[in-house]
């Protein structure tokens, strides 16, 4: 007899035996509607604990949690959810698989997936290289914590690899970077830091190898897959293009399967571990549009793009897809969606013209200004990868614990304005763009 045969059996004397407060609680106690082999689209999976059967096989699913070598990942015990559980699981083995990494492990945003695998890479007296820009909540947690755990940070221009020089050294064991850099775009060489690392990694032993961590929120995996590129491990924020929506919050690492079961442990000691509803909502939402969603935001962005470089209060644009982009080059090799053609992402950084930096700032100020009153198709707000085209300025807002006299250092213009294409119609966006720079002077 099998178990579910057996509980329907039990089903029979159970509605006489209990009272109604507790079928209220138990319902028909075992039902045939729980059926996942019969689903068409996942269902969402929201329970924190696990019935076990029996003692021997709770102890069993205890000792298999990440024990990936032993015991693989494929058919787990589930036991509690901040161990594991199937929409989150679900997920994992679905971005693990489009970003072309070996596993996925998620978390319950962007920031605890950085935490969590730059908390699995480093010890204390160890030393990280960054690059100098990046998210200002990674800056922040580099700033404001990572002295406390003596881990040193170490910002440096990595558009220029050689800069790594000055500061590599026998305490280094992680380098990095978002590319593009969150939000100035700035682009680095995957391919040649791997090349580099591997030299170093030559001369030290198994525990001491450098490892290349890249943040790839902007670019996506539709757009780039920096594991392909050599990078050892991903992370995202599923929060922006991935959800896509603007619904839900999460994170995840991607990377070497000997990883994981370090990933799993810390997610299940320090507790970050994305809630089962937003693992089914990027589950079902964001993956499956995810394709859709950037092609029509990257033939958006590209147009906005060009309108901007050529609009006379423009001072400069920075996008991928324009030939103007410092690193264009590196751009056209890295960003390739799933068929091989150019996918320069939907972020535009721009600054707008001034006699001074100050009446630049300013002009910045009064164009956001005037599109959060004004423009339909735009809205005043941080995060990206949005249905609706977003707008912010980094100084103040993404980036405002960069003081005023380090923004400089850190790759930012203190007027620069961060544009996140949405998916309207670009006719659209162009024609609340141009009203809105009527504005400025
Ligand atoms: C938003 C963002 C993060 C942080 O993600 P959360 O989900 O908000 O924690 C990290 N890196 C980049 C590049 C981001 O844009």
């Amino acid at each position: 007899m099998s178990d579910q045969e057996k509980h329907k059996k039990e089903n029979q004397n159970i509605d006489s035996k209990y009272s109604m407060d507790t079928h209220l609680i138990y319902g028909k106690n075992v039902s045939n509607k729980w059926d996942y082999s019969h689903h068409v689209t996942a269902p969402i999976s929201s329970s924190t604990t696990f019935r076990l059967d029996s003692v021997e096989r709770g102890a069993e699913g205890f000792m298999q949690f990440a024990q990936t070598e032993t015991h693989g990942d494929e058919s787990p015990i589930f036991i509690y959810d901040r161990l594991g559980e199937p929409n989150k699981d679900m997920l994992e083995e679905n971005l693990a698989y489009i970003e072309k990494g070996e596993m996925a492990v998620t978390f319950t945003s962007g920031m605890a997936a950085i935490s969590g695998i730059l908390g699995i890479l480093t010890k204390s007296g160890d030393e990280i290289i960054t690059h100098t820009t990046l998210y200002g909540c990674t800056i922040s947690l580099f700033n404001n914590w990572y002295p406390k755990y003596n881990i040193k940070v170490q910002p440096i221009d990595l558009t220029n690899l050689e800069n790594i020089n000055s500061v590599l050294n026998e305490n280094t064991k992680v380098i990095y970077f978002e590319t593009p850099a969150n939000p100035n775009l700035d682009i680095v060489n995957i391919r040649e830091l791997r090349k580099l690392v591997d030299e170093i990694n030559k001369n030290r032993n198994t525990e001491n190898q450098i490892s290349i961590v890249v943040d790839n929120t902007f670019a996506t995996p539709f757009s780039q897959r920096p594991i392909e590129l050599g990078a050892d491990f991903t992370v995202h924020s599923l929060t922006k293009g991935i959800g896509g929506f603007g619904t839900d919050m999460g994170g995840v690492v991607i990377g070497k399967k000997k990883f994981r079961d370090a990933l799993l442990l810390y997610r299940k000691d320090f507790g970050a571990v994305l809630n089962t509803k937003s693992a089914w909502a990027i589950l079902t939402y964001g993956l499956p549009s995810l394709a859709l969603r950037q092609r029509q935001q990257i033939a958006s962005a590209i147009k906005i793009a060009e309108f901007l470089e050529n609009h006379p209060k423009v001072e400069f644009v920075r996008y991928p897809g324009l030939k103007s982009h410092p690193q264009y080059e590196i751009a056209k090799n890295h960003m390739i969606d799933f068929y091989g053609n150019f996918a320069p992402g939907s972020m535009i950084y721009f600054v707008l013209k001034g006699n001074t930096p100050e009446e630049t700032k300013e002009n910045g100020r009064i164009l956001m200004d005037y599109i959060a009153d004004n423009a339909y198709t735009m809205t005043l707000a941080v995060s990206l990868g949005h249905t609706r085209t977003l707008i912010e300025h980094p100084a103040s807002m993404t980036h405002s614990v960069v003081p005023a006299d380090k923004l400089e250092e850190r790759g930012i213009n203190a007027g620069g304005v961060r544009l996140a294409i949405g998916l309207e119609r670009v006719e659209d966006l162009l024609l609340d763009l141009e009203d809105s720079l009527k504005i400025i002077k």
